[in-house]
């Protein structure tokens, strides 16, 4: 099977679709992006990158973050971090605030904005300095130093996120945040602000699928059993309301931002990362899922 020649023709097959969606706009430096950028990375366990198109231009990977700082969390706190949050699917928005009433400040999962803002409270426990810690976090995983927030888009998650600030606060009305809100989200606005080319994401997600072994410097990041949780939870919960429907055209786990980004993982093979910023209603990029469904298709390769 030749990877390369099927990456690029699921490049030229996914990338018209992109025309059927919108970027997001609800801050300016997402608005101005060229919805018709288009990159594709894949990197297997034994090191080989295949790429095409816009694969080496940096873009702002936002709730893909989210699994980044859970995983550090998750390294630190084990099966303890399931008292601050669930791992269910929550079937509403991902910056919904209505369930957390009835369910008492307890996120549904990590990858909601309420949990994203747990995970964030935590970090804020556990490092002196979070936004640090994170950074280089994600940089020992890329094997490379060339992730970094954009100063510009955590400014305007800041000025515009007043849902987020709700929920801190709802939440730390339930005991749930245990630092001050402001300090929280600054870890979270930062990283919905961090940066990164689809050939940086696949080699930053390779963890997963290697049992949870950095594969650049063979430090091991969470256990196996971590491992397979964290890439069931991106199956369930990662591309928001559309989940279930990525878990069935893709078979592969994923998790997807508003930046146009997915990153997806066979455990064992792969980690494939897609950007493309034109999106769908669910908020998860067109182009991206029509390339991961053609590549498990025309692969034969996914988790099932
Ligand atoms: N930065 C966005 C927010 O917190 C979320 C981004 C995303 O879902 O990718 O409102």
């Amino acid at each position: 099977m030749n990877l390369q020649e099927i990456v690029e023709q699921i490049y030229h097959e996914s990338k018209p679709f992109a025309a059927g969606g919108k970027v997001a706009t609800y801050i300016p430096a997402l608005a101005r992006i060229d919805p018709h950028k288009f990159g594709i990375s894949l990197k297997t366990i034994e090191g080989k990158t295949y790429s095409v198109g816009d694969h080496k231009e940096h873009f702002s990977i936002q709730s893909i973050s989210k699994v980044l700082s859970f995983t550090l969390a998750y390294s630190q706190l084990g099966a303890d971090i399931w008292k601050r949050m669930g791992r269910e699917p929550s079937g509403t928005a991902f910056n919904s605030l209505i369930q957390l009433e009835h369910e008492k400040g307890i996120p549904r999962n990590p990858f909601i904005n309420a949990g994203a803002i747990v995970v964030a409270d935590i970090l804020c426990t556990l490092y002196d300095s979070p936004i640090e810690k994170l950074l280089n976090f994600a940089n020992t995983l890329s094997g490379k130093a060339n992730v970094a927030y954009n100063s510009e888009v955590a400014a305007s998650e800041k000025s515009t996120g007043h849902r987020n600030y709700a929920l801190a606060h709802f939440m730390k009305s339930f005991g749930n945040i245990h630092n001050q809100v402001d300090e929280v989200l600054e870890v979270y606005f930062h990283q919905c602000a961090l940066e990164m080319c689809s050939d940086t994401l696949a080699n930053v997600f390779l963890f997963l699928a290697n049992g949870g072994i950095n594969p650049h410097n063979s430090q091991p990041i969470l256990n196996p059993s971590q491992t397979k949780r964290l890439n069931a939870l991106m199956i369930t919960t990662g591309l928001y309301d559309e989940s279930g429907d990525f878990a069935f055209r893709v078979g592969m786990s994923g998790k997807s931002g508003v930046g146009g980004g997915i990153v997806a993982v066979i455990p064992n093979k792969l980690s494939m990362a897609c950007w493309s910023p034109a999106l769908n209603a669910f908020g998860n990029s067109i182009a991206d899922i029509e390339a991961m469904e053609r590549f498990t298709t025309y692969s034969g390769m996914s988790v099932f």
